[in-house]
């Protein structure tokens, strides 16, 4: 190689090095319905859904993931190397728990993060890792685990309209090759899951269709004011959100929305009566 060539390549690694999070074209934004956590090591429709979609985006830089299944008092982000896979469930098969997800950290994403977020001071997490609302579906998207990941934690004591102002601050992240991607389900009440019909394509109660069909129109109009004000939308809305952990990481995603951006739905089916799988792309 000639050394002039030689020394621009240099300057180019260095360039890299110094600035891991230069300017990229905006990236989409995902909101996924994670639904069961077998769908990280299993063959069906929705991981299909996943994996299509993983195709059409442009290389991410990095992740960030808004998980349903990391609730914290105040926010914090993971900011080690290398991040664990947490097996945060129970009563699944081995071949579930033997599953390792391990996608590098980004500590530069972490401490970039806590840098933009005005709302509150965000707190760099040394203990946490993957939890499956993130692994069991990043997994699908990116299979040979090499794009770095860090989570973002639920802040269990804010409103939704906190939490939808917090995800405005992320914005920026987009145009630095970040895919943020909310992980939980539109409708989620694990309580009434109809466990005879778990193998029964689209079984959805009448309250879930309902409640499923108001969000998509809310969605697709930009009402983001009556979602983020879901408490208030009668009984088919409570019994589809029992507690706000799943349906938080939408209001996220939906928060980085552009106001003429594309949108677009795909997994839009029900499962075992009370879970949607209802997943959205931005961008
Ligand atoms: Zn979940």
């Amino acid at each position: 190689m000639a050394p002039l060539a030689a020394t621009a390549m240099k300057l180019n690694e260095f360039g890299k090095l110094m600035n891991p999070l230069a300017s990229t074209e905006t990236m989409p934004v995902l909101f996924l319905g994670h639904g069961n956590p077998m769908n990280a090591i299993e063959e069906n429709e929705f991981v299909r859904g996943f994996r299509n979609v993983g195709k059409e985006l442009p290389k991410p830089t990095a992740i960030l993931c808004i998980s349903a299944h990391w609730e914290t008092r105040g926010t914090f982000v993971t900011a080690m190397q290398h991040p664990k896979t947490i097996h945060d469930f129970g009563g699944f098969p081995q071949a579930l728990f033997d599953v390792q997800y391990p996608a590098p950290g980004s500590p530069e994403l972490a401490k970039e993060t806590k840098s933009i977020i005005k709302k509150t001071e965000v707190a760099l997490d040394e203990s946490w890792g993957l939890d499956h609302g993130c692994w069991s579906v990043v997994k699908n998207l990116y299979p040979n685990a090499d794009v770095p990941v860090i989570q973002m934690s639920l802040d269990y004591y804010q409103t939704p309209q906190y939490h939808y102002d917090l995800a405005k601050e992320l914005s920026v992240l987009r145009k630095k090759g970040v895919l943020i991607i909310g992980s939980g389900n539109m409708v989620h009440n694990l309580g009434m899951i109809a466990w005879d019909k778990l193998n029964t394509t689209d079984y959805a109660y009448d309250w879930a269709t309902e409640a499923s069909e108001k969000m998509k129109g809310f969605i697709h109009n930009n009402n983001h004011q009556a979602l983020i004000n879901y408490k208030s939308q009668g009984k088919a809305f409570d019994l589809a959100i029992p507690s706000p952990d799943h349906f938080l990481p939408l209001l996220y995603t939906l928060a980085l929305k552009g106001e003429n951006e594309k949108l677009s739905l795909f997994n839009d089916k029900a499962v075992a009566g009370s879970l949607t799988m209802t997943s959205v792309k931005i961008g």
